[in-house]
């Protein structure tokens, strides 16, 4: 195709055919190649070759041949080939890995690929120039090795792996895994050995740490004392067990492993654990199996706690089934003794309550809760010092340090306070609590409850004392009734003569004065008598039906006037009270000198209480009350808020003529008389005082049944009263406002005189009104027998009553010989004297 060089169009330097550009001389030759680009486009290479020829017809005599030769597709050949080989240098002298090529008996190197330098540290040349200098680097304990294997494949001609370490110039230490290929020619001849060299320090590094932390877990896993063993997810069959494990199930690792659970364990227990495996690896997490039983070969039945884990894979699929086994036997042996122990303590009577050393409750048990009333949880993580009363605190904390030196108490008998606030008597025994280290950690207590006990001989001592004091009593109400009564006759003497003189003297003659004195003193003896007389019960008495309430209305008027008025007096009276039989005026003197008491006993004033009740005694109250009966009592309780008393003075306080008052202010026979009439009653009185608490009395009084009052009462319609007028002569100033107060309470119309000479007047002024004169004996001024003489005088068939302590029997004969229509007793009783004052006036 290529008819004419204008064909072509030069690509690069066009070559000129000239000698002097081609530089040759005749007959020389040159050739070249050319770059062309052809007119359709496409390169073309020429080979072209010129010669210089010397001949004549040219204008220089040098003529120049030459030829061309399409070389385009030799030189694409060629292009590739180098392309190509470039490529592979390329990859080879990149690449980290070390490329060699050596003769089959690696006895000459052909080619290292730059990588030498790096991993090695040495010139690719020293190799070339000595292929054995590769020796020299491999570390000398690695050495032999190398040469054996290299020797072993020298003649064999099969690829081979080693794996050595190198010693580099700058003395690092690298491993390499050098692997080798024979290489055969187109005649199937070895001729040829490839290699490729790797620097696997790094992979090595790693791997060896690797290796180490795996032989750390595997260690760990041996040394766990509890059971670790692995079974694969598929059919379930040990892969693994530690030495725990082995210990337990009293087999060798080489005799579990690849077995299952049937290979070893009964079939019911084979059959249970499969079955939590497979849940495990069905649920795909941990499962928990806080309990079960496993036969073991060496310790028979165990307990274990066991944990079930499953491994999966990459995947996700669980792949393996790790097992934790905790045998639990002993804990649980310890557990069910605990137990036993905590019901035994549970079950206890006793209270039975742990603290620490300082006293911290840490336990409490029924017991506790019984005899305390605190539950559980309202005393643990609390002092102990919350059962101790106030003042007891010492007492236990004292103990608590007893009980850190390793002592104890035994039966330590004291009070304790419960949840209430309620004193109980105990029994205490502490012990110290000693732990495994034998250091002391708490106290444990026993509270046994010994209030029956310490009630019991209260109650005993207390009756022993009731009784002695009722005997005492007796003994002294004997002795004080007989000496009572032979004094009470020798005074009615003293007084009877002493009244019969004062009556035959006149006023003014010189012994009347004396002799007044005599009788006065008399009369002042035999009240105390009386009160004896009273105490011993020798005394008559007019039993009536009678409402206390009543009673208690009509004296609390006259306490009005006798106590101060900074006392205020209260009373609570029930209501539907029971009737009582009783005596009037005994009554009132009980209540009157109870008054007094509280009086005394209020100087800066205070309350005086007074309250009635219905009460029934039962049985039991009647058995630490020897003195009460069953039955039902009107309950009459005197309190004042006054000073109190202490414990001896109150057992002596019935006592007649025990006083704690200064002499001439108290008789002693106030109380005396109140215990004689309350028994004289059939009831019975105590009494409860402290010091600076005031002071209450209990008077038993026993009931009468309600339709024998009707029978007698009222009581009211039964006093003798009157419309007439009664001249009252008496120089007691407040006996004369009594008995004036009396009398016109029933009717009476009164007028008072305070002595004889009083009354005379008054008679003669209005003697047409007056019915009855009622005249004292013994006055001032003029006596009753003076004075009944003249009002006689006056008028005959005047009505007089002598009123007069006491009454010789011959007195009354010659009182009656002078005109006096009656006599009353003095102090008058209500009843007599109305009776009397009626008698005299319905009589002609
Ligand atoms: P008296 O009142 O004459 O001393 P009592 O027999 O009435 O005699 O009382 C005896 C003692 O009892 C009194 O001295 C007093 O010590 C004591 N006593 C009686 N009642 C009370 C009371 N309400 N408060 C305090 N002490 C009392
Ligand atoms: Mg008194």
């Amino acid at each position: 195709s290529l008819r004419c060089w204008r064909d072509l169009v030069v690509e690069e330097d066009w070559p000129i055919f000239d000698s002097r550009v081609i530089g040759i001389s005749p007959g020389t030759s040159a050739s070249s190649e050319l770059r062309l680009r052809h007119r359709d486009g496409n390169i073309v290479y020429l080979s072209s070759f010129a010669e210089c020829v010397l001949e004549s017809g040219s204008s220089d005599g040098l003529r120049l041949y030459g030829g061309l030769v399409d070389i385009t597709e030799r030189k694409r050949l060629d292009q590739n080939l180098a392309e190509s080989e470039k490529r592979y240098r390329l990859i080879t002298e990149t690449i980290r890995d070390c490329f060699w090529m050596a003769t089959p008996d690696i006895d000459k190197m052909l080619y290292v690929s730059p990588a030498y330098e790096t991993i090695w540290g040495r010139s690719c040349e020293s190799l070339y120039e000595s292929p054995r200098s590769l020796f020299e680097t491999i570390h000398p304990d690695d050495r032999d090795r190398v040469l054996d294997i290299l020797t072993k494949h020298r003649h064999q001609g099969t690829p081979f792996t080693i794996t050595y370490r190198i010693i580099r110039p700058d003395g690092f230490t690298r491993w390499i895994e050098d692997r080798s290929f024979p290489v055969l020619d187109e005649n199937g001849k070895w001729n040829l050995n490839i290699g490729v060299a790797t620097d696997i320090t790094e992979r090595k590094h790693m791997e060896d740490a690797l290796q180490k932390s795996e032989k750390f877990l595997e260690q760990v896993v041996e040394n766990i004392p509890d059971m670790i063993f692995v079974k694969d997810a598929e059919n379930l069959r040990f892969v693994r067990f530690n030495k725990a494990g082995e210990d337990l199930l009293g087999y060798d690792r080489e005799d579990l492993l690849g077995k299952n659970d049937y290979d070893f364990f009964p079939a019911a227990q084979a059959e249970f654990f499969v079955a939590k495996d497979k849940a495990v690896l069905v649920e795909g997490k941990l499962l928990d199996i806080p309990e079960e039983e496993i036969s073991t070969k060496n310790h028979g039945k165990r307990i274990l706690h066991t944990k079930k884990i499953p491994i999966p894979n990459a995947d996700g699929t669980a792949q393996f089934l790790l097992g934790i086994s905790q045998d639990i036997t002993d804990h649980k042996q310890s557990e069910e003794k605990n137990l036993r122990l905590a019901a035994i303590v549970e079950s206890s009577d006793d209270a039975i309550i742990g603290t620490t050393v300082d006293g911290t409750i840490t336990s409490w048990n029924k017991g506790a809760e019984r005899l305390y009333g605190y539950k559980e949880h309202e005393v643990v993580g609390k002092s102990i010092t919350i059962l101790t009363p106030h003042d007891r605190e010492d007492e236990i904390l004292g103990f608590l340090e007893e009980i850190k030196s390793g002592k104890s108490v035994k039966n330590f008998e004291t009070v304790r306070r419960n949840q209430d606030g309620d004193t109980i008597h105990v029994s205490l025994t502490i012990s110290p609590i000693i732990d495994k280290e034998g250091d002391i950690v708490g106290a444990s207590t026993i509270v046994r409850d010994i209030s029956d006990r310490v009630k019991e001989a209260q109650e005993k001592q207390a009756l022993q004392e009731q009784l002695l004091q009722s005997q005492k009593m007796e003994a002294v109400g004997t002795l004080a009734g007989g000496i009572a009564h032979d004094f009470n006759n020798l005074l009615q003497i003293v007084l009877g003569y002493s009244e019969v003189i004062l009556l035959r003297k006149k006023e003014g003659e010189s012994d009347y004065v004396d002799i007044q004195k005599i009788y006065q003193a008399g009369r002042r003896g035999a009240d105390l008598i009386n009160s004896l007389l009273t105490f011993s019960r020798k005394v008559e008495t007019q039993y009536v039906p009678m409402d206390l309430n009543q009673e208690i209305a009509t004296v609390r008027d006259l306490l009005f006037n006798t106590i101060a008025k900074t006392i205020t007096i209260d009373l609570h009276l029930s209501e539907n009270l029971a009737s009582i039989q009783a005596d009037r005026s005994q009554i009132g003197q009980v209540l009157m000198n109870l008054g007094v008491n509280a009086r005394d006993a209020m100087p800066d004033g205070g309350t005086l209480r007074i309250e009635t009740t219905n009460i029934q005694l039962d049985e039991e109250y009647c058995i630490t009350h020897p003195e009460a009966k069953p039955e039902s009592y009107v309950l009459l309780t005197v309190s004042d808020t006054g000073l109190g008393m202490d414990k001896e003075t109150l057992s002596h306080i019935f006592e007649p003529f025990f006083t704690t008052k200064e002499q001439g202010k108290g008789t002693g026979l106030g109380l005396a008389t109140v215990y004689g009439i309350v028994k004289n009653h059939g009831g019975y009185i105590n009494c409860n005082s402290e010091i600076g608490h005031g002071t209450t009395f209990n008077i038993y009084l026993p009931t009468i049944q309600t339709d024998q009052i009707l029978e007698t009462s009222p009581i009211e319609t039964t006093i003798p009263g009157g419309t007439e007028t009664i001249l009252l002569v008496e120089d007691d100033g407040v006996i004369r406002e009594l008995c004036a107060e009396l009398l016109t309470g029933v009717g009476y119309k009164v007028f008072s005189a305070g002595n004889g000479k009083e009354a005379l007047e008054i008679y003669q002024m209005e003697k047409h009104k007056i019915s009855l004169i009622l005249l004292d004996l013994i006055m001032p001024v003029m006596d009753g027998w003076q004075c009944l003489a003249k009002i006689l005088r006056i008028d005959p068939k005047a009505k007089v009553i002598i009123a007069s302590g006491y009454i010789a029997s011959g007195l009354a004969k010659g009182m009656q010989a002078k005109g006096a229509r009656g006599f009353v007793q003095k102090p008058f009783e209500t009843n007599q004297l109305l009776t009397t004052i009626r008698e005299v006036l319905d009589k002609d």
